[in-house]
């Protein structure tokens, strides 16, 4: 996407250099042949998931072609955002659970909410962000204490949100745990909800399991620790 790319800024500090330009470019071109044999042609989006790291991983997100970027926490999002993490060229995604409290520092700055799955979230969105553009998050696994709604309310939820002025672009799930193969089944039923609903957006697929994903149907996958390595301990790098 980009050509020669952005300035790539320096290391956050002494602790890790972070990720390079070079190795992330390097493991980006795998990734896209990995994802080119799953996709049968279909354009596939990759979103970088740069959280509990630095601001430099945006940089290098940005420098290596992916605009689309994704956090799961506020307060490192906005932090992220107010240090110019990116420059102008970031489109940033939210990921993570949506606090109430903390909409109206996100409103001005996400471009894909991908983590919407109860009317409360909807409420609160639209009523900082008119028009902005969601995927309802689906809990695939019916696990307890996970978060996205069960499959059953989806259409209540996309009328939902709609009817608050929202743009439902998809739907967005996190695959169930274990083997990636095993995901098959549930990444299935996701993109089959999202083509009955007739949307055209399908977020599925982490970096342990973005293969199978792609293979399901997939059109957006959400890769962190696959591009940039492992995430840093808490007090890491960026926090
Ligand atoms: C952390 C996270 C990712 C990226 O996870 P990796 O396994 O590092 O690729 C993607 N989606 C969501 C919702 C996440 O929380």
């Amino acid at each position: 996407m980009t050509g020669g790319g952005p300035a790539v800024g320096a290391p956050d500090g002494p602790a890790g250099a972070g990720p390079t330009v070079e190795a992330v470019g390097a493991r980006l071109a795998l990734i896209r042949q990995r994802i080119e044999a799953a996709a049968a042609g279909r354009p596939v989006e990759v979103v970088a998931v740069t959280k509990a790291m630095g601001t430099v991983a945006v940089d290098v997100a940005v420098a290596v072609g992916l605009t689309s970027v994704g956090e799961n926490y506020a307060q490192e999002l906005v932090a992220k955002a107010a240090a110019g993490a990116g420059g102008t060229a970031v489109r940033w995604h939210f990921l993570g659970g949506v606090q109430r409290n903390k909409v109206r520092h996100l409103a001005p700055l996400v471009e894909l909410w991908q983590s919407v799955d109860r009317p409360e979230v909807i409420e609160a969105i639209a009523a900082r962000a008119s028009g902005a553009r969601v995927l309802v998050q689906v809990d695939l696994a019916g696990l307890a204490g996970r978060s996205g709604c069960r499959p059953a309310d989806v259409a209540a939820l996309v009328a939902t949100a709609r009817q608050a002025g929202l743009v439902v672009r998809g739907l967005m799930a996190v695959g169930p745990p274990g083997p990636a193969e095993a995901a098959r089944p549930a990444f299935r039923s996701l993109a089959r909800l999202a083509d009955g609903l007739g949307l055209p957006e399908v977020s599925m697929g982490m970096s342990g399991d973005f293969v199978v994903a792609v293979e399901e149907g997939a059109t957006m996958v959400r890769l962190g620790t696959a591009l940039f390595g492992p995430r840093s301990a808490p007090g890491g790098t960026g926090r």
